[in-house]
């Protein structure tokens, strides 16, 4: 059985707002990550997913529920992050030219987890530098080069390179490639794959790209306004979704062969905007954009149910699910 590497349970952020309300970012999520896989957390923009990322390596603390890694609760409130613990979890944003330091070489910026997270001589740091640029696939003399010198795609590979240098067990690839060319968002992708193979590396990839989850993740978990929809094997949530938010998803994404365009649901138009999660809908929060709402639905908020082994959904229409009110 796969070792159990990250577990949420019940966790929860909410941003109070001065008038009373709060704008609940993240509503529950329980989610588990296995060492080496990768997990695609999946959805529109604003559902959450990067909340999660960051309460996740501790940028926001959570007002709720918990986050075990290797047995210890890192969302307990007081509780402080080792810096063994923060180098063995890292994230790696969207936007490579701003999480880089515009006025550090590349190499520089490499050294500062090296400095931070190991004992290594200044020599050893360059050795070690140098490694790292050639991990990503990366010519060793780019530790000389400022960002502003290299493109997108290249800054990513040494933001990926920069989160290696902690030696991480796990990493979060917040959006690692939306904000890069088409023609340059495969480099990345290859190398991240090529780097979780040599270094069993356990991935948490957030992305609104359902299409790019195909062939990049283990299993995949659709998040809405804050809450899961279904987690599923890849293979099998692109054959067969349950959940019709996520049937919805799967009908506008494009195809690449027959056999996909086969599986694939029938086209659904989406009813409406999503709305917003300070007044999120009652019971199932889709309720409002779903074709098949019963009255139930408005009323009840449904709970995960596992209707095949390791395939969950959270939806009314399917047996047991759910009497939280
Ligand atoms: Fe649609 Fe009801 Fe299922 Fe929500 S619980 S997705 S409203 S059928």
């Amino acid at each position: 059985m796969a070792e159990l590497i990250l577990e949420l349970k019940n966790l929860k952020k909410y941003f109070p707002l001065p008038n009373g309300q709060s704008v609940k970012a993240v509503d529950g999520v329980s989610l588990q990550l296995f060492k080496g896989e990768t997990l695609g957390l999946v959805g529109e923009s604003g559902c959450g997913k990067s909340t999660i990322a960051y309460m996740v390596v501790g940028m926001y603390g959570a007002t709720e529920g918990e986050i075990i890694y290797k047995g210890e609760n890192l969302a307990r409130k007081g509780y402080k992050r080792s810096l063994k613990q923060k180098g063995e979890i890292q994230i790696v944003f969207q936007d490579p030219g701003s999480s880089l330091n515009s006025r550090r070489n590349i190499g520089k910026s490499l050294e500062l987890p090296l400095k931070l997270h190991s004992k290594l001589s200044k020599k050893e740091r360059q050795n070690r530098i140098e490694e790292l640029l050639e991990m990503v696939g990366l010519p060793v003399d780019f530790s000389k080069k400022m960002p502003r010198h290299i493109g997108g795609g290249e800054r990513q590979l040494v933001s990926v390179a920069r989160a290696l240098g902690s030696s991480p067990q796990f990493i979060i690839l917040d959006e690692p490639t939306s904000a890069l060319d088409v023609s340059v968002q495969a480099k990345v992708i290859s190398t991240l794959i090529k780097l979780q193979k040599q270094l069993d590396l356990s991935y948490l990839f957030i992305t609104h790209d359902l299409s790019l989850m195909r062939n990049v993740a283990t299993r995949v978990a659709i998040l809405y306004l804050g809450r899961l929809c279904e987690v599923a094997p890849t293979s099998e949530f692109f054959h067969s979704p349950f959940h019709p938010y996520t049937q919805m998803l799967l009908s506008s994404i494009p195809v690449a062969t027959d056999e996909e365009e086969k599986i694939k649901p029938a086209k659904i138009i989406s009813e409406g905007e999503i709305p917003s999660p300070v007044n999120a809908p009652s019971g199932c929060t889709f309720h409002t954009r779903c074709r098949e709402c019963m009255e139930i639905c408005r009323q009840v908020i449904p709970s995960m149910v596992e209707i095949e082994p390791n395939h969950f959904v959270c939806c009314h229409k399917y047996p047991d699910s759910g009497t939280e009110s």
